[in-house]
């Protein structure tokens, strides 16, 4: 089963739920999908090791053979190749590795190279050392603009027998949807604030086009007002757990300790939680 953690900005606490609940689960799988700035293993302390590179196939023009015709560069909608009177340049950030130009160039003039724009980390001895806790991390390039295969190829590395926890990229964009768009259920995190508001209605119009199971949890409850858990209750949302404004739960945050390691009754909320979501969505196949 795979959930998602996501949110419709940054900050919610949406690494905090992800983190608390893989902890408190057995033989789990946790992937921080924010290839952009990935802070998950902030709180667990294991070693990284590298998996893999994270390549693209990028044109590569062998001007011997190119006549300039332009239409490769008429094929990319992504703009990365331009043909000039006198010359044909490639602009690698901008390529999307489609393959494309490779294909309707008339003279056999474009191949390809792989060009790395990320890697994938795992925690050191995987499951064995970790207690059955497995961690993935993408990591895009500093300066690399397309998180999307990074996180694609992190994805590929969920084993479907297990329980999957994604810590989905902030936002709505495009990384947001490759993160969330075959899970089983998301979670939504968002605070008691108009801001939250704001950004939880976002979120949750983009887990409906999805048509993904989803209900929210509202991070340091207790401050702000009752905008989001009216809006959940008359929209019919389930609001899956409130995580009060907390001063303990706060020092261990900022200590980078996870909550449900020293808050028992925490780690039994959040099993509960799963087997909520998990109980839902075994309702939904039946
Ligand atoms: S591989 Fe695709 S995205 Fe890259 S330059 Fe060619 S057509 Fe454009
Ligand atoms: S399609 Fe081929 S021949 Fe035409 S401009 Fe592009 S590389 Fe050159």
């Amino acid at each position: 089963m795979k959930i998602a953690i996501a949110s419709g900005k940054g900050g919610t606490g949406k690494t905090t739920v992800a983190v608390n609940l893989a902890l408190a689960l057995e033989d789990v799988q946790l992937f921080d999908c924010d290839v952009e700035e990935p802070n998950c293993h902030l709180f667990l302390g294991f070693d990284l090791e590298k998996v893999e590179d994270v390549n693209i196939p990028t044109p590569v023009i062998d001007k011997s053979k190119c006549d300039l015709c332009g239409k490769c560069s008429e094929f990319c909608r992504f703009n990365a190749i331009a043909v000039l009177p006198k010359d044909i340049m490639v602009f690698p950030a901008l390529c999307h590795g489609c393959g494309g130009c490779t294909m309707v160039c008339p003279e056999g003039a474009i191949s390809e190279e792989d060009r790395s724009i990320g890697v994938i980390d795992k925690n050191k001895g995987g499951d064995g050392d970790s207690g059955g806790f497995e961690f993935y991390r993408g990591l895009l390039d500093i300066g690399e603009p397309m998180a999307s295969p990074v996180i694609s190829a992190l994805k590929e590395h969920i084993d479907v027998d297990r329980t999957a926890i994604l810590d989905a990229p902030p936002g709505t964009a495009c990384p947001v949807i490759t993160s969330v768009g075959d899970v089983d259920y998301c979670i939504l995190v968002t605070e008691s604030t108009p801001f939250g508001l704001h950004d939880l209605l976002l979120a949750v119009d983009v887990v409906r086009k999805l048509e993904i199971p989803f209900g929210v949890i509202i991070n340091r409850h207790g401050i702000g007002d009752e905008k989001v858990e009216e809006y959940c209750n008359s929209h019919g949302i389930p609001i899956l757990m409130k995580i009060p404004y907390d001063r303990k739960i706060a020092r261990l945050y900022s200590e980078g300790i996870p909550f449900v390691g020293r808050m028992p009754e925490w780690k039994n909320r959040f099993i509960r939680l799963f087997d909520t979501i998990r109980q839902e969505h075994e309702g939904v196949r039946q």
